[in-house]
């Protein structure tokens, strides 16, 4: 192998740029290239969980899959996301598969109604009118 000063994908090898996938293994990694396979990685996951939740918010029917993200029916998914969050958003996404995508306690929706949801217990597209915004 002639030497290169960059990686297959023309990422140069500098120090910063250098990545080592574990001790085995001499081979270097670019870290460009790295990043750019595990966000590939996570939106691929992240699209086949959305999926296996009907692809769409269960609030308001929102399908830009960009504001839909997993929302934990009962609230009680904070402490267990906490946890899962250390090891990376997507590690959340592979343990939900590995339950079989359990339907009764987890939801599709998106950023606006996750928010409201949180902020003021219910989302206000689900509330009586007029709904009253908490001061
Ligand atoms: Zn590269
Ligand atoms: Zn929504
Ligand atoms: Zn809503």
């Amino acid at each position: 192998m002639p030497y290169q000063d960059c990686c297959k994908n023309g990422h140069p090898w500098t120090p910063e740029n250098t990545k080592r996938q574990n001790k085995k293994l001499t081979k270097r990694r670019c870290r460009t290239c790295s990043n750019i396979e595990q966000n590939k990685l996570t939106a691929r996951v992240k699209a086949e969980t959305i999926a296996a939740y009907g692809n769409r918010c269960a609030c308001c029917g929102e399908t830009e899959i960009a504001f839909l993200s997993i929302d934990h029916k009962f609230g009680g998914g904070n402490e267990h996301r906490r946890s899962l969050k250390r090891i990376g958003g997507k590690a959340f996404y592979y343990w939900l598969k590995r339950q079989g995508y359990p339907q009764d306690d987890y939801q599709v929706l998106c950023h606006n109604c996750n928010q409201a949801k949180s902020a003021y217990g219910i989302c206000p597209h689900q509330a009586e009118l007029p709904f009253a915004e908490a001061a």
